[in-house]
């Protein structure tokens, strides 16, 4: 068997033997990143399913506030610095708004954000914008458990849980 063993199940790309392997239903999963590795083990059934490349990406685009506009050199950094994360499509700055298009099967608005923070950056804290991640993050993670959910609901049996 060759091929599978080197590709990372959750992006595709080449798997990184830094990163630890994971075992799940007595199958072991690599990846290239801990970033992939993290998002596999938010939703392992999803992921182990299918490889990378048999599914569909579940583009996001939304626009992220910052707390005040960086400057150009800010800005360009910024691009590049989130560009390295793996599922972020396009990242452009306009003034204090981040407009952001990601494959949510890859990374999540949480994890940008994360990610942002970590760089330093400071995000709109309002209570309107912190309402707005909230409720982004619980539909990212409500979708996300959906498709795992799915593939049960086709069989004859009833779902586990189902009988009263
Ligand atoms: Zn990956």
């Amino acid at each position: 068997m060759n091929g599978d063993r080197d590709i990372c199940h959750v992006c595709g790309m080449p798997a990184n033997p830094v990163v630890e392997s994971v075992e799940y239903h007595k199958m072991f999963f690599h990846f290239c990143s801990e970033q992939c590795r993290e998002t596999f083990l938010e939703n392992p059934g999803l992921y182990a399913s299918k490889p990378a490349a048999e599914r569909k990406e579940i583009l996001k685009r939304r626009t992220l506030h910052l707390a005040e506009p960086p400057d150009e050199e800010v800005a360009t950094l910024l691009t590049s610095y989130l560009k390295e994360l793996m599922g972020v499509k396009e990242v452009e700055v306009e003034g204090d708004r981040l407009h952001v298009s990601y494959d949510l099967l890859q990374v999540t608005e949480a994890q940008i954000e994360e990610a942002l923070t970590e760089a330093g950056l400071q995000l709109d804290d309002s209570w309107r914008e912190r309402l707005r991640r909230a409720w982004v993050h619980d539909t990212e993670e409500i979708e996300l458990k959906n498709l795992t959910a799915k593939p049960g609901a086709c069989c004859n049996k009833p779902p586990p849980g189902s009988s009263k």
